[in-house]
């Protein structure tokens, strides 16, 4: 299938997990892609790839700037760039939730910014933002990690409602428990790490975590002109969490 056949799309936080997924299979679909990341080392062609630091602006101004160009234009933009966060209000200091909230969310409201002048361009222009369950779901240990997420959520609603008339569609995936290196290195931190996943998959409604590509693909629809008149949703992909 060819549903981003010219089309160009951003991804922040490409270069791993949900959006290394994401890029590699909006180019799969025909789009041509870049990839704004901390690290992008690791990002292999057809992927464009560009440094930069989501809570820096000049950064973030300057990589999108350079990544369209490389591009020839701007259709799709995914906010996916973010940062994890455990522990109750008493657990995390104004440090951390700065630091949180910064990556999480301003980080989303930078590229935003940024891309707005080159997708008000496009005839198919959209933004995704990957949120997740934790906005609201009320999980334990989160505080700081869920009030980022509940932030995007908001976020999401009210860039929908100012830019719907500009032609400019914004929705956002809500994840549940995602099998990505984050995960990953929060298992590998547990005394015994297969004892751990064992427990994580359990308490899965499905038995299982999440793939990166379900929620790539949950994204790519809500990008793709498939979605055309979709604009100020939240698509849930948690394998049966929300509500439970
Ligand atoms: P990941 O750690 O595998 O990938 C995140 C990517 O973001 C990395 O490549 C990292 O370099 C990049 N990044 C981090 N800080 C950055 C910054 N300041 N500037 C630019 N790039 C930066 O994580 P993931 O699990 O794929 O998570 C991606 C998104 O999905 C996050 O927004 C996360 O909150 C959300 N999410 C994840 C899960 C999950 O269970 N994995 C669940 C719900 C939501």
């Amino acid at each position: 299938m060819s549903d981003f056949e010219g089309l160009k799309a951003l991804v922040t936080g490409g270069a791993s997990g949900i959006g290394r997924a994401t890029a590699e299979l909006l180019a799969a679909r025909g789009a041509e892609v870049a990839v704004l990341d901390l690290d992008p080392s690791s990002v292999d062609k057809p992927l464009l790839a560009h440094r930069a630091d989501v809570t820096d602006d000049a950064s973030v101004r300057a990589a999108l700037s350079a990544a369209v160009t490389d591009l020839g234009g701007l259709d799709v933009l995914i906010n996916n760039a973010g940062i994890g966060a455990q522990g109750t209000v008493e657990d995390n200091d104004d440090e951390q939730w700065w630091r949180v909230l910064d990556v999480n969310v301003l980080g989303m409201v930078r590229t935003t910014r940024a891309a707005l002048p080159h997708l008000r361009e496009s005839a198919h222009a959209a933004i995704v933002n990957t949120c997740s369950i934790a906005a609201t779901a009320g999980l334990p240990q989160r505080a700081l990690y869920s009030a980022s997420k509940g932030a995007v959520l908001s976020l999401t609603l009210a860039m929908a409602a100012d830019h719907v008339r500009e032609g400019i569609r914004v929705n956002c995936v809500n994840p549940g428990t995602v099998d990505t290196p984050w995960v990953a290195r929060l298992l590998d931190a547990a005394p015994d790490p297969a004892a751990e996943r064992a427990a994580l998959q359990a308490r899965q409604p499905a038995g299982r975590l999440v793939t990166a590509a379900e929620v790539a693909g949950a994204i790519a629809y809500l990008a793709s002109p498939l979605s055309g008149s979709t604009t100020g949703t939240a698509l849930a992909v948690d394998g049966g969490m929300q509500g439970l």
